[in-house]
């Protein structure tokens, strides 16, 4: 199973709990910009592939947008192309790129939206001994670490 995730998949460092490959475009990366999402980036930066959209997938998806009305960012439309080119499920809670990567044929799902079928459960979760914590609890009493929110992720194939 393929991910192209953008920005805001990244920012909710998404590719550490999807399974399969995770992929993105330098772009995205370079948006992630705020210092703690910089250290999440680091936690799965391995498992992540930046990859260049082909030309082709990136006219397309111009196109289409343009058919939809939608107003894409360059950014955007380089994540859906990247999609189309690995024919991967896109990471995104941007409606124009769900809309767009939808009507393209591609799976899309929200990230930190609740799913539109509920796909997304978040837990609250110690990122160094992995205990689960009720959504109060900020620090985890075992090790003293910040609590972090996690997606449970749930694929509907
Ligand atoms: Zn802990």
């Amino acid at each position: 199973m393929k991910f192209v995730h953008d920005t805001g998949s990244l920012l909710a460092s998404m590719p550490a709990y999807v399974p399969g490959e995770s992929y993105t475009v330098k772009e995205c990366i370079e948006e992630v910009k705020d210092k703690e999402s910089k250290r999440s980036l680091q936690i799965y930066f391995e498992k992540l592939k930046v990859l260049e959209p082909s030309k082709n997938s990136v006219e397309k998806v111009r196109r289409v947008a343009k058919e939809l009305g939608e107003r894409l960012s360059e950014t955007d439309v380089k994540v859906i192309a990247l999609a189309l080119d690995l024919n991967a499920i896109i990471l995104s809670d941007d409606y124009g790129v769900l809309n767009v990567a939808t009507y393209l044929g591609l799976e899309a799902k929200p990230v930190r939206t609740k799913g539109i079928r509920g796909n997304v459960v978040w837990i609250n979760y110690c990122p160094i001994c992995k205990t689960e914590y009720p959504p109060d609890v900020e620090v985890c009493p075992r090790c003293g670490a910040k609590v972090i929110k996690r997606p449970r992720f749930k694929t509907s194939k």
